[in-house]
């Protein structure tokens, strides 16, 4: 039973300039329905869904956070339905003239004495699980590898309590490519970074096939691997140019697919006994690398959940941390509102560029950043990508933007990163464990059960209803926001407090219970062969 059937008429607008507002009750409302500011619904709106809040003319301007996210097809009467049919989209912002570093936010008071439990590793990253990954040169070798991997978990991974877990790679990379293509770096850089991520302890070792084009040295050249410390390199008595574990199947010495097996869990139970061997220790929040991102988004997502979670940015970056915020095509309509927060002219031009080189991308494929929206967004009641944007962008929060990653780049830098990647839900996850990523949120209003193998994913829901439902998969409910429960402040700490608890592996995310874990996809602009 649905306890919520009998609240009161309830929309909500997000500014005081807006002449639409959103829906706010559950199965939305009928015809007739007559709010308690005396507007009258003429149709029946479902929940997300836009109600005119004034009369509309033919042409006229349609502003929700005050933003024109259309113009008006025809006119449209005073508490009707606006819907994505009604709204003609505006043209993208040009990419010149924008407001460069104009904005100079009050510097906000350090957010001192929060710290987690995490494993500090030799190249000073931290990580918040403690996680044995099988690199992959090529897709060839996968089926090898999980055979191997099966093998670990069963017979090696009980040895090594303090281990988490072991996880290949996989990927769909590696031959029958342009690997010599000017943009082949972002898949072939995203695999190297990926397998550098803090919550691997720099405990590196690869599969490889032999004949492939991404060959070991080209996709981890010597130097890319952190030297554990002196005594392992003392103990394999070797350089750091050969310290690259590799096996490769098709090397003389395998004879049968046993001997393979064999190799790939006796160099696996090395790096096992050395990550076996790391305690948690307590460190500063600081060392929180958070990537943010949404997925499975409706009108909710911009009014309840990212506001918690941008509330939450701005806590994280007080605090000392990086945050990284991506989804290009979802934020390209704020570009004005990120170039003018940036804190330098140089990282606005980088913004820019990252930008600049998107809209090239799509118009290749003679597409524009419309072309983002799903059915389901749509049914959630977000009209076009110009709407779905400003929810999208609010989850960067306030703080200034003090740097920019481009795709499968490595974050270097503490505070809030503009980490540029599509906004596909996966190929965004992926890009953002290779920038170093150790804490994921993610916030969906349609649902998705998404989550990761390499990084804890905790997700928000952006309405109770959601969350009542798919209460053993959503982490957090935003949607008390919408049902006047809970202020966006109070789901931010509340979020804040949870990613301390999950990092330091007090508490595990439903994802990571039921093990739900998606495919790392590699976002590969370059040709295939
Ligand atoms: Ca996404």
């Amino acid at each position: 039973m649905d306890q919520r059937a009998d609240r009161p008429p309830l929309y909500i607008a997000m500014h005081e300039r807006d002449n639409v507002a959103i829906v706010a009750n559950d199965g939305g409302l009928p015809a007739g329905t007559v709010f308690p500011s005396g507007l009258e619904l003429r149709e029946k709106v479902p929940q997300g869904h836009k109600v005119a809040l004034v009369d509309l003319a033919e042409g006229a301007p349609v502003l929700r956070y005050n933003v024109v996210i259309g113009y008006a097809l025809k006119p449209i009467a005073r508490g009707s339905w606006v819907h994505e049919r009604l709204l003609q989209m505006p043209t993208a912002r040009e990419l010149d003239g924008l407001p460069i570093a104009t904005v100079k936010p009050p510097a906000a008071a350090p957010l001192e004495g929060f710290t987690f439990e995490g494993y500090r590793n030799p190249d000073g990253s931290v990580g918040t699980r403690n996680i044995l990954a099988i690199t992959q040169t090529v897709q060839c070798v996968a089926g090898v590898t999980d055979f191997a991997v099966q093998r670990i978990k069963k017979e090696l991974l009980p040895k090594y309590p303090n281990v988490d877990d072991v996880v290949a790679l996989e990927h769909t990379y590696g031959c029958g490519v342009a690997i010599d293509a000017p943009d082949a770096i972002v898949p072939i850089r995203t695999l190297r970074n990926i397998s550098l991520n803090p919550n691997f302890g720099g405990e590196v070792m690869v599969v490889s096939l032999g004949c492939e084009k991404l060959q070991p040295e080209r996709l981890l050249p010597p130097g890319t691997i952190p030297l554990v410390d002196e005594r392992n390199v003392a103990d394999i008595g070797a350089s750091a140019e050969n310290k690259l574990d590799v096996v490769c199947l098709q090397d003389d010495a395998h004879v049968g697919f046993m001997s393979m097996i064999d190799s790939v869990m006796r160099q696996a139970e090395e790096h096992l006994e050395r990550l076996n061997a790391r305690q948690r220790e307590t460190v500063p929040a600081s060392e929180l690398v958070v990537g943010v991102q949404c997925g499975g988004s409706d009108a909710f997502s911009g009014v309840t959940a990212n506001p918690a979670v941008g509330f939450c940015t701005d806590l994280l970056v007080r605090a000392g941390a990086t945050v990284m915020f991506s989804e290009v095509t979802e934020v390209r309509d704020g570009i004005d509102q990120l170039t003018s927060r940036a804190t330098t002219p140089e990282v606005a031009q980088a913004m820019i560029r990252e930008m600049a080189w998107y809209d090239a991308y799509l118009d290749k494929g003679r597409v524009d950043r419309s072309a983002n929206t799903t059915p389901g967004n749509k049914k959630g009641g977000l009209s076009n990508i110009v709407e779905k944007a400003m929810g999208s962008i609010i989850k960067s929060g306030s703080s200034p933007i003090s740097g920019v990653v481009p795709p499968g780049e490595k974050a270097r830098q503490k505070g809030l990163l503009y980490t540029a990647t599509p906004a596909s839900d996966f190929i965004c996850g992926t890009l953002q464990v290779a920038a170093g990523m150790n804490l994921h949120v993610f916030t969906t209003g349609r649902g998705t059960p998404y989550g990761l193998a390499e990084v804890p994913v905790i997700k928000v829901a952006t309405r109770s209803d959601l969350a009542r439902r798919w209460h053993d998969l959503m982490d957090v409910n935003a949607g008390r926001i919408a049902d006047g429960e809970a202020s966006i402040e109070d789901v931010g700490w509340e979020l804040f407090r949870l990613m301390l608890d999950v990092a330091s592996g007090r508490q595990k995310t439903w994802a990571e219970q039921w093990k739900l874990h998606n495919a790392l996809v590699l976002f590969n602009p370059a040709p295939v062969t």
